[in-house]
């Protein structure tokens, strides 16, 4: 197939063109690189031994897209391209409509001028926020609690309707749980700069001495050891679902992308304890606004209608992150000494 990914010198995004690559497709890129890295597709490249196109654009620009999209004639777009920060949504609510709802319209409308109609968009599980009980299902009740888990809902809500007025177009939507890991090389990541809001990157910045001690939000959840819990996938199993995704029929369609299984924010620390083979400081600190106590997937309708299941467990998670760590220590910008 010809794919165009967009987002794809993010960090899930890269992942994906590495595994498309790999499978053979022919793939293009585009990506404003304003939280991605030209490395990262070097290294997706690299890694797949085929090269991808690479342009430097924002999706909201659509007679760019429009352009992009007739060259390339892609027979599916993978949409990654946009904002993922919780707690900046709500300090910068505009701009997450912007990029993420403005960023989806435009990217939508040129692929009508075009007649390009197969999209998978990443979505994720914050629309669900307070008002469903895990494990969720698709039908569970939504309810999200911030600027960006309303964007997610009404891109997800913008494709249902084009599906609708258009019988010929495919669009799914992959709600994500808990996205962690790494390619096993260690070659392709995640890295955030300064601190980050995420439980595993911040635990690797303490491991990285970047910060004292990892706070745990809340010890008094009703769960098994009152700290939250969470789905955490392995990237690799959430590049496997779009993958499964690329085969679904005509219409509208939502799926999670999850393992089924909740870990605690204490099981985390262990884990990675056990990955990096140090001890991580650690305090209890005040709840964070906002946080559900459990968000845990039901993944049985991708299992049923896609045949995807995901593979790694938590220990896979933590070693393959820690190794991307480990070679990244500032990012993409630096690579460690010894590193490939
Ligand atoms: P990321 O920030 O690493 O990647 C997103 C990429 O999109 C970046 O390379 C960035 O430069 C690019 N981008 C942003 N706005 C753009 C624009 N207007 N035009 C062109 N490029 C633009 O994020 P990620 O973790 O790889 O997430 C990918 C997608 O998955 C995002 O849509 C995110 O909301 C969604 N998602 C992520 C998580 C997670 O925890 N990582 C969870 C659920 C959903
Ligand atoms: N968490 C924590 N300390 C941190 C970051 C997160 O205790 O520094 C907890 C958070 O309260 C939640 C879990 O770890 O229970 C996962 O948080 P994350 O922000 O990674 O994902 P989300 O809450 O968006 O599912």
């Amino acid at each position: 197939m010809r794919v165009l990914v967009t987002g794809g010198a993010g960090y899930i995004g890269s992942l994906a063109v590495w595994r498309l690559l790999a499978l053979g497709h022919t793939v293009s890129v585009v990506d404003n690189l304003a939280n991605g890295s030209l490395a990262a597709v070097q290294s997706a490249e690299d890694l797949a031994g085929r090269a991808a196109d690479f342009v430097q654009a924002d999706i909201r620009d659509t007679d760019l897209l429009i352009r992009l999209l007739r060259d390339v004639q892609p027979q599916a777009v993978l949409h990654f391209a946009g904002l993922k920060s919780v707690a900046e949504s709500v300090a910068l609510p505009l701009r997450y409509y912007d990029h993420n709802v403005q960023g989806s319209l435009s990217l939508l409308r040129a692929m009508q001028e075009t007649a390009v109609r197969r999209i998978i968009f990443s979505s994720s599980a914050t629309v669900y926020g307070q008002a469903a009980r895990a494990p969720f299902a698709e039908t569970s009740p939504i309810e999200p609690v911030n600027p960006y888990g309303r964007s997610k809902w009404m891109v997800e809500m913008m494709l249902r309707d084009f599906c609708a007025a258009d019988p010929a177009f495919s669009a799914v939507a992959l709600r994500y749980f808990n996205p962690v890991g790494a390619h096993p090389s260690g070659r392709l990541g995640e890295w955030v700069a300064g601190a980050p809001n995420n439980l595993l990157p911040y635990i690797i910045g303490v491991v990285q001495e970047r910060f004292e001690r990892v706070r745990i939000f809340g010890d008094d959840y009703p769960t098994p050891d009152g700290s939250g819990v969470r789905d955490y996938i392995h990237v690799l199993d959430l590049v496997e679902g779009h993958c499964a995704a690329l085969q679904v029929g005509p219409g509208f369609s939502v799926y999670n992308l999850g393992t089924g299984i909740g870990y605690s924010v204490h099981e985390v620390i262990r884990a990675m304890q056990v990955a990096c083979e140090r001890a991580i400081p650690h305090e209890v600190v005040e709840r964070r606004s906002g946080d559900v106590a459990i968000s845990i997937a039901d993944p049985a309708r991708a299992r049923h209608d896609l045949g995807w299941q995901a593979q790694y467990d938590l220990m896979a998670m933590c070693r393959d992150a820690w190794r991307f760590a480990e070679q990244h220590p500032n990012g993409y910008g630096r690579v460690a000494a010894g590193a490939s």
